[in-house]
C-alpha cells in the first residue's frame, strides 16, 4: 500500500490549470520561499497519510475532469506516490485526464541531478511550473505568482496556450471543506491570506 501526505484536495477547481481540475495539495517542504503563500504544507509531519487508491476513489464523485494539479508543500518529494496516484487516476478515467505540477525545484536542476523517482513522475505531466516563489519577483500571472517561475509544456497536449502564458492569473476560487472551513485555491494577491484570515475572523468563519 502507498501513501501520500496530504494537506488537502479540491474536487472542483478552475483557478489552477486549464479547464476544471482535480488538485492535490501535498504535505511537507523543504524549501523556506520567504512569503510562501502555504508555510502551513512545509511541515513533513503535519496533514494526513491516504492510501493513493482511496485518494483517487475520492475523485470519482467529480467525473467532469479535465485533469488533475499537483501542488503543496513540494510535489517532487513525493514523486514515487504522486505517479502511483498518476496510474490509478488513468485506469480509473479511460487514460484520459492531463497532469500539471509545480515544483519548488528549477527544471534544469531536475533534469540533471533529479532522482529516477522525480524523472519518472516529471515524464507523466503534462505541464510542469518550476522555481520557488520569490517574494521581490511578485507578479499576477497565469498560473502563478512569481515571475521567475516557468510553465514547460511537456506534451502536445496544450501547446496552444504558450502564448497566454503572460495573461493575468484566473483568480481564487473558495469553497467549505467537510469540517465547513474555508479553502481557497488560486495565485492569491500578497497578503492575502493574513487580510482574509483577519475579516473572515471577524466574521467567525474558519479559514485555512
Ligand atoms: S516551494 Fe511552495 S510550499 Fe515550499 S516554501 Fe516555497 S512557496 Fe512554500
Amino acid at each position: 500500500m502507498t501513501t501520500i501526505r496530504l494537506a488537502r484536495y479540491s474536487l472542483h477547481c478552475s483557478t489552477l490549470g486549464p479547464g476544471v481540475r482535480g488538485v492535490v495539495w501535498v504535505q511537507g517542504c523543504s524549501q523556506r520561499c520567504p512569503g510562501c503563500t502555504s508555510p502551513e504544507m512545509r511541515d513533513y509531519n503535519g496533514g494526513i497519510e491516504m492510501d493513493v487508491k482511496e485518494l483517487a476513489e475520492k475523485f470519482d464523485a467529480s467525473s467532469d475532469l479535465e485533469g488533475f494539479t499537483f501542488s503543496g508543500g513540494e510535489p517532487m518529494d513525493q514523486a514515487e506516490a504522486l505517479t502511483e496516484l498518476i496510474e490509478e487516476l488513468r485506469r480509473r478515467r479511460n487514460n484520459d485526464p492531463s497532469f500539471m505540477s509545480y515544483t519548488g525545484y528549477v527544471f534544469e536542476e531536475l533534469q540533471k541531478n533529479g532522482l529516477q523517482s522525480h524523472q519518472k513522475f516529471v515524464s507523466n505531466i503534462d505541464i510542469l511550473i518550476d522555481g520557488p516563489f520569490i517574494e521581490s519577483q511578485y507578479a499576477n500571472l497565469l498560473w502563478r505568482g512569481s515571475a521567475n517561475q516557468r510553465v514547460y509544456f511537456l506534451t502536445p497536449r496544450y501547446k496552444t496556450w504558450e502564448s497566454r502564458i503572460n495573461e493575468p492569473g484566473q483568480g481564487l476560487e473558495f469553497e467549505f471543506d467537510e469540517n465547513d472551513v474555508i479553502q481557497w485555491a488560486g495565485i492569491p494577491p500578497l497578503n492575502f491570506k493574513e487580510n482574509f484570515q483577519k475579516l473572515m475572523e471577524q466574521q467567525g468563519v474558519n479559514v485555512e
